[in-house]
């Protein structure tokens, strides 16, 4: 025996350990002897088909299933079937065994598992994202199993663990796929802790440098902040002893991530952001009082104590998230002159809030309907009625799915939750479809708004209506939920259905004219050339008139090496030739993406840099190859660049610039103060003279003695740039001066 393999063996003795560590630890995985026997069974059979493969760490493959397993257990409580299922999750996919044989030994449940989280392979619509594919897939077993996505989870953290030894292409996009996609549903699944940490783990892989910023500055700040929570909790331990409760008080800081959110979204620096800490207090409820009661009691006695802010107060105890979180959130004035945030939660709050109720939820067994039942049922629906084409498929899932919710109240009171975007079309068809087909606008508090109008949290909303009011197919275009969108289309169901009839014959009788028929490879270049991503939306748009077939024959004979080819081979130079065949698959090209575009002066015209995010030379960015196939640059914090990587990651090269200094990029930054005399001229003279720096428009606005303004100009890189922020940041008066990265106002 060589040395080799006795290392092996003892690495696999090692991962036998920790399952018979977890038969022993979970206690609802050793109810019988049967269940111990199949998960020892299924850790025996996965050893057996994986021995050989390595992860990309080194380690053997089978310690990635049993840390699945492991995951499944301690961190979200699952029982004897799941981490069964978790130590074979990926058996199917890279080994010989199939479906039948986990069926034969393991029964369908496990077997049933394990198919939801096996990857379909194959061939598809040409539009439609491998990645949305799989996706829908999983969503469809999960209706099924709420196991399967539970298990998925699991699998995804313990890979976001061990990202470090991916190549880099490759983490951005798992990275950016968890961001989008995993960690929305974990939060919708009440699992709390696990989002926080594929969150955390997420941006230190999109933004390591941010990342170890925000961590330095905690482990700095921690000292201080401890102080202003010992003196804030002082005194309300000692209220809370008198009224004779039993509790934990504890301090944490917010999650990496929301903290990195907050300093994004309101575009402030680490400093600013007043409720890094929060305070929480677990208490035992007195029995024979309400738990509601007592949370409000405490929260009395806080703000006896101290100074509320008043539009932070949250009151999830009288009505709980959709999620299941219960708690009441308030933030507080300390004496040093801080914010506190104060988490008032009962023992069992608690348990929810920080292991999900998925774990408490039983699977069908009382025949309850409970949130999960009902949330999976809006799944269903949705899975029913989306969209074909892939982008709009997960825009669909986003937003109907994960986005937060708001409260809208009907003229008489009623409350109705609506995903945040919602218009006051959406609400109308939420009521009654017929109440959306005849809607003309809509009173919103009391003020007359158009159909599109979105509507906020707290909205009291009357629908206007009008019997001479027909529903337009155009209304697709500001309404966002499911059940708006299903309305719509039944009703123009048919007439759709005519003209994608009409449509197809229209092209037979075109192609025939040329010998031709309709076969796949011409649909794809016809849905090319005509900008449409899926074949029915190709026929509508044909038997409708709107697709003309003038020019049918260039499209049919366009040579297709696409840009993105000749673009690859400018850049590494030689004959890639064998890497991409003649075909015009634009899917099958492929890239080595181990390899980093530069993104040279030279090669400008070779991509567009994205509207949304307008990055420059400096900035960290990915190359996107979009539908024409030419490339586009997006920031690598672009929430639009996370939702592309995420469906469509498989067009995503990462890329670096090297600026030579000849071209320039539009940037805006925008600046604020105390107004004086001179103030502007002094700022314009630095743009321009000093730093020598184009500029295209400046607005500047004074009221009552402060000043804002917004400057557009032209600029080579981010070092130019900070240079520059760092200049006028020295100009008496100018507190703040910030580049503008997104286009929207998030
Ligand atoms: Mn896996």
């Amino acid at each position: 025996m060589s040395i080799d393999d006795t290392t092996v063996q003892e690495q696999e003795e090692l991962a036998r350990k920790q399952v018979l560590d977890l038969i022993a630890q979970c206690p609802r995985c050793h109810q019988n002897e049967e269940e111990v026997q199949m998960i020892r069974k299924a850790f025996e059979l996965a050893n057996d088909a994986h021995r050989g493969m390595k992860r990309k760490s080194g380690e053997l493959y089978i310690f990635h299933p049993v840390a699945v397993a492991r995951v499944a257990a301690f961190e979200i409580g699952l029982g004897a079937k799941s981490v069964t299922a978790a130590l074979l999750h990926d058996v199917v996919e890279d080994t010989d065994i199939t479906l039948g044989d986990l069926e034969s030994l393991f029964g369908s449940k496990v077997a049933a598992i394990v198919d939801g989280l096996t990857k379909l392979e194959g061939v598809f619509d040409q539009s439609a994202s491998l990645q949305a594919e799989n996706f829908r897939k999983l969503l469809v077993s999960m209706i099924e199993d709420v196991r399967v996505i539970l298990v998925k989870l699991a699998d995804r953290l313990h890979n976001m663990r061990t990202l470090s030894s991916m190549p880099e292409h490759k983490r951005y996009k798992i990275a950016a796929e968890t961001l989008y996609i995993y960690a929305p549903i974990a939060h919708r699944l009440g699992l709390f802790n696990i989002k926080s940490e594929l969150e955390d783990l997420s941006l230190k892989y999109e933004h390591p440098m941010e990342y170890e910023e925000i961590v330095k500055k905690l482990q700095d700040s921690a000292v201080s902040y401890q102080n202003v929570i010992d003196c804030v909790s002082a005194p309300i331990k000692e209220r809370l002893n008198m009224q004779g409760y039993e509790y934990t008080l504890k301090a944490r800081p917010k999650s990496i991530y929301s903290i990195w959110r907050k300093m994004q979204t309101k575009n402030v620096p680490f400093e600013e952001i007043y409720d890094i800490f929060a305070m929480r207090i677990i208490f035992k409820p007195h029995e024979g009082l309400s738990e509601k009661a007592q949370c409000w009691n405490i929260y009395s006695i806080i703000t006896d104590l101290y100074q509320p802010k008043p539009d932070r107060l949250r009151d999830w105890v009288s009505m709980p998230k959709a999620n299941g979180y219960e708690a009441l959130h308030t933030t507080v004035m300390s004496p040093g002159g801080r914010w506190v945030e104060v988490q008032i939660r009962t023992e069992r709050m608690n348990d929810i809030a920080e292991r999900g109720f998925a774990a408490h939820w039983k699977y069908k067994e009382d025949g309850k309907e409970s949130e999960i039942d009902n949330w999976l049922k809006s799944v269903r629906d949705m899975l029913e009625t989306a969209e074909s084409d892939s982008m709009e498929f997960l825009d669909s899932v986003k937003l109907n799915l994960f986005s937060q919710e708001m409260m809208i109240f009907t003229p008489k009171g009623e409350v109705k939750v609506m995903p945040v975007g919602a218009t006051a079309l959406d609400f109308a068809f939420e009521i009654h479809s017929k109440l959306g087909y005849h809607c003309i606008g809509a009173k919103v508090n009391y003020k007359l708004e158009p159909l599109s109008h979105e509507l906020k949290s707290g909205d009291q909303v009357e629908i206007i209506t009008s019997d001479r009011q027909t529903p337009k197919y155009e209304w697709m275009n500001f309404v966002t939920t499911v059940k708006a969108k299903t309305c719509i289309k039944e009703i123009f169901r048919e007439e759709r259905h005519e003209f994608i009839v009409k449509g197809e014959q229209v092209l037979t009788d075109e192609l025939q004219k040329r010998k031709l028929s309709i076969n796949a490879r011409i649909l794809k270049k016809l849905m090319r050339t005509y900008h449409v991503t899926t074949r029915e939306e190709l026929y509508y748009q044909i038997g409708k008139g709107t697709v003309k077939l003038d020019n049918i024959e260039k499209s049919l004979t366009q040579k297709s090496t696409s840009k993105w080819v000749k673009m690859w081979r400018l850049t590494f130079g030689g004959n890639q030739e064998d890497e991409f065949e003649e075909d015009d698959d634009i899917d099958s090209i492929s890239v080595p993406k181990s390899k980093k575009i530069v993104l040279s002066d030279e090669a400008e015209k070779q991509y567009t840099i994205a509207s949304c995010c307008n990055p420059i030379p400096g900035d960290d960015v990915v190359a996107f190859l979009d539908d024409d196939n030419s490339i586009v640059l997006h920031s690598r914090r672009c929430p639009e660049c996370i939702k592309l990587m995420s469906s469509r990651g498989d067009r995503i090269v990462s890329a670096q610039w090297e600026s030579h200094k000849v071209l320039s990029y539009l940037v805006v930054i925008e600046l604020s103060g105390i107004d004086r005399q001179g103030l502007v001229s002094e700022v314009t003279k630095i743009i321009s003279m000093e730093q020598k720096v184009n500029m295209r428009s400046v607005h500047f606005e004074s009221h009552d003695g402060v000043f804002s303004g917004s400057i557009y100009l032209y600029i080579y890189d981010t070092v130019d740039l900070q240079t520059l922020i760092d200049k006028l940041m020295q100009v008496k008066g100018v507190y703040k001066v910030v580049r503008k990265e997104r286009n929207d106002n998030n």
